[in-house]
């Protein structure tokens, strides 16, 4: 290796359906732009979900897992497709990505929400709405209801059916995903709106209280509440008022999917999801796409935008990450569009040729 090149070991998990076709893309484009800020990328391919059933018979192989849980950050396409649905449970294509986020213990789910200024016209809302829409959503991914205990369908002293869960938060799980959300905003425009329900919830309580707790150690960072319900109708009301936006697992699941559809185009939402020290994982917020897997017709910059996420808040490398985020704004506008985001009087390419207009831009901005 060269002197003063700092080297990392990169995970690569292509997965299924469009999976290999946007990771490729992918991964030249991170080479490209990590090469340029003096990175070396030692890539090791793995497979998972159904390719990897396919192959060992497990969605999960252990050798996948070992890689993914020794690199410094994993970059992974997509999981499943028609051929493995009838599968049982543990011998599922999806279960690889629950095993996978469960053992790595990513705790912080980090997506955005952003409105190119190219792809106004993709927004589901108004263009005045719509423009300039530009938040980070983090969500609490391992605690709350969906795991709190006592839970199950039980039988109460009247002999009837009861359905129970719990919404269950201790200190230190409010505090390292405040933690992230307060680094998040830093990074960002300094904003920070933590959305709870706090009116109602007893562990609401306890979150807005451990929050603003934390508050006086990030002084740069301008913190504010909201209930989730209000927040639900502000994000379509008026969007633009969030930069960085922190909440738990349940209202975060909920608020966003809501937030994706603001920008109108699942081709092009990344997605992070970190742990407190291990590799984060990194991946496209769409499926498989089954429908159109093998024909180069998959939109790369969903996948494109999840590297620049593990160069970020993976690795630390802003400025790498930076210059994928430009070199994709740059072939936007110049017009190349894959079938998803296309509208009338722009070019239209496949996965291939966007990620090799994407790569010329990263190269034309050095
Ligand atoms: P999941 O696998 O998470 O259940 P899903 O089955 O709900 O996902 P996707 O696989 O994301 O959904 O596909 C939903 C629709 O969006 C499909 O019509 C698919 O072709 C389209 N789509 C998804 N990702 C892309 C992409 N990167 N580029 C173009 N179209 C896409
Ligand atoms: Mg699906």
């Amino acid at each position: 290796s060269s002197p003063g090149k700092k080297r990392f070991n990169i995970a690569l998990l292509p997965g299924d359906g469009i999976g290999p076709e946007v990771i490729a893309v992918a991964k030249t484009v991170l080479q490209k732009a990590g090469s340029l800020e003096g990175l070396e990328f030692d890539f090791q391919e793995m497979p998972v979900g159904g390719a990897a059933l396919d192959l060992v018979g497990v969605p999960m192989p252990e050798e996948t897992f070992t890689a993914a849980k020794q690199s410094d950050a994993i970059l992974l396409g997509a999981i499943g497709g028609y051929k493995w649905d009838k599968n049982e449970k543990h011998l599922r294509p999806e279960m690889a990505l629950f095993y996978l986020r469960r053992d790595l213990k990513v705790f912080a789910n980090l997506r955005p929400a952003t409105v190119l200024p190219e792809l106004v016209d993709a927004s589901t809302l108004k263009k005045e709405v719509a423009e300039g829409v530009d938040m980070m959503i983090v969500r609490e991914l391992t605690g709350g209801i969906y795991f709190g205990e006592p839970r199950g369908i039980k039988i109460n002293e009247n002999g009837e059916e009861v359905g129970i869960s719990t919404e269950i938060y201790a200190a230190h799980e409010i505090d390292r995903i405040a933690r992230v959300a307060f680094e998040t905003a830093r990074k960002r425009r300094g904003k920070l709106c933590s959305v709870d329900k706090a009116n109602v919830l007893d562990a609401s309580i306890l979150w807005r209280k451990r929050v603003t707790a934390l508050a006086s150690e990030y002084p740069d960072v301008e913190l504010s509440h909201m209930y989730v319900d209000n927040a639900a109708m502000q994000l379509i009301r008026d969007p633009k008022q969030f930069d960085t936006i922190v909440t738990n697992n349940i209202f975060g699941d909920i608020l966003s999917d809501e937030a994706s559809m603001i920008t109108g185009s699942i081709g092009m939402l990344p997605s992070a999801s970190l742990s407190e020290s291990g590799p984060g994982l990194f991946e496209p917020i769409h499926g498989s796409a089954p429908d159109i897997a093998g024909q180069d017709k998959a939109n790369p910059l969903a996948t494109i935008l999840s590297a620049a996420m593990l160069l970020k808040y993976g690795l630390g490398e802003e400025k790498a990450a930076k210059r994928i985020e430009d070199a994709v704004a740059d072939a936007l506008s110049k017009g190349f569009r894959t079938g998803d985001i296309y509208s009338p009087g722009n070019k239209l390419v496949g996965c291939k040729e966007m990620g090799e207009e994407v790569l010329k831009s990263v190269d034309s901005k050095v």
